[in-house]
């Protein structure tokens, strides 16, 4: 069982169910039978309710653990030295492997954590958010730098991902909605039936039930896994990831990190992004039916009125993927059928003063 990601530089396993944790033990005693060192790297909420349980099924490897401050805040300078300074007071060495556990931000500090110690030792990446589903696969890994998210980073896969829904339950419903709004991303760009299932299913995200949570997890997991893979072979593909994403990012920093979660703020460019499909592409696609199903699971689809038009185009210039001056919109053809677009400032600006959400 499992679904298993192919890279140019690895495969590895992605369990996703109740209880995998249990196996992780004879996991790493099977595949890295001289391991010298576990080192958990996880953060307060995630630590505070869940690292007792992880280093009791852990307990034959003696495991250490480091707790960094939640989200956000972990991806700084200052707490990866820390973590890299417990490292090496801890004499960790080539032979030993970090664990991150919880959403992406820990995942992303921890992965690059183990990419830099020592030129690289390995990790297991064991997700608590349902966003981790999307960070935890791709082997993107980064801190933030003051001037700009995710900007210190390398591409770093680890050796598996252990998903184990029963650390799932916590998740408060902001965190749920971000999460949640990156699988609909990935069902839109690639399977319309998985679109429909979910339109057909998800009516709550507070009540998801542990078939749900593994089959949308799952699934998700696959598409981001095909993309990435796909990604090494015809390059760009990778991009159409960012659905959602361009105006996304610029109104999580318009707003201010932490206003608002990070698939909240895609979802709002989601919607933009299909009503531009439709408006150039002849998308046909029911989108006020699409609307009404997302604001029924709690999601705000109009841009914040607080934001200025003008300031979230200069955002969208500025993204790292937009390219020569023009903003690149992922739009589609078709549900599953992903284009990439440029649109130009004027007629960005005037459907940003017509897109009412
Ligand atoms: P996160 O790690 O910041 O977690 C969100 C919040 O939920 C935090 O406060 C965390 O402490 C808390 N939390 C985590 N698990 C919990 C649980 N089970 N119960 C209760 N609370 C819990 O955020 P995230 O949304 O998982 O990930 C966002 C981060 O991922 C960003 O830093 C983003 O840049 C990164 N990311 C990376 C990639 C990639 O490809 N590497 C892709 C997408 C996002
Ligand atoms: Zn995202």
């Amino acid at each position: 069982e499992g679904l298993t990601i192919h890279t140019s530089s690895k495969d590895y396993p992605v369990y996703v169910g109740t209880g995998v944790i249990e196996e992780l033990g004879s996991f790493l005693k099977e595949k890295f039978p001289s391991l010298t060192n576990l080192l958990i790297i996880t953060d307060e909420n995630v630590g505070e309710r869940y690292l007792s349980i992880l280093v009791s099924v852990l307990s034959d490897f003696k495991p250490l653990s480091y707790t960094v401050p939640n989200g956000e805040f972990a991806k700084t300078f200052e707490i990866y030295q820390q973590c890299l300074t417990f490292a090496l007071e801890k004499k960790l060495d080539r032979k030993s492997m970090i664990l991150a556990f919880g959403g992406g931000a820990v995942g992303d500090l921890s992965g690059f954590v183990a990419a830099t110690y020592m030129r690289g030792i390995p990790f297991i990446q064991i997700p608590t958010t349902i966003l981790a589903h999307d960070s935890a696969v791709g082997g993107k890994v980064a801190i933030n730098h003051p001037l700009g998210k995710n900007m210190i980073g390398a591409f770093y896969q680890p050796e598996a991902v252990f998903y184990d829904l029963d650390f799932l339950h916590s998740l408060p419903i902001h965190e749920r909605r971000s999460g949640f709004a990156e699988v609909v991303k990935e069902a839109l760009i690639s399977d319309l039936n998985f679109y429909q299932w979910l339109e057909e299913h998800i009516s709550n995200l507070e009540q998801l039930t542990e078939e749900q949570f593994s089959y949308m997890l799952e699934k998700g997991i696959a598409i981001k896994g095909s993309f990435v893979s796909k990604d090494e072979k015809e390059s760009g593909v990778r991009a159409f990831l960012n659905l959602g994403h361009t105006l996304g990012h610029a109104i999580e920093g318009e707003a201010g990190y932490g206003k608002i979660t990070h698939g909240e703020a895609v979802m709002i460019g989601m919607v933009f992004a299909l009503e531009l499909s439709c408006e150039l592409l002849g998308l046909t696609f029911n989108l006020s039916k699409f609307k009404n199903w997302v604001k029924k699971l709690g999601y705000e689809i109009a841009i914040p009125t607080h934001l200025d038009h003008q300031r979230l185009i200069y955002r969208m210039k500025q993204d790292k993927k937009s390219v020569g001056g023009h903003v690149q919109f992922v739009l589609l053809n078709q549900i599953g059928e992903p284009v990439l677009k440029e649109i130009d400032d004027q007629y960005l600006l005037e459907s940003l003063k017509m897109y009412r959400g």
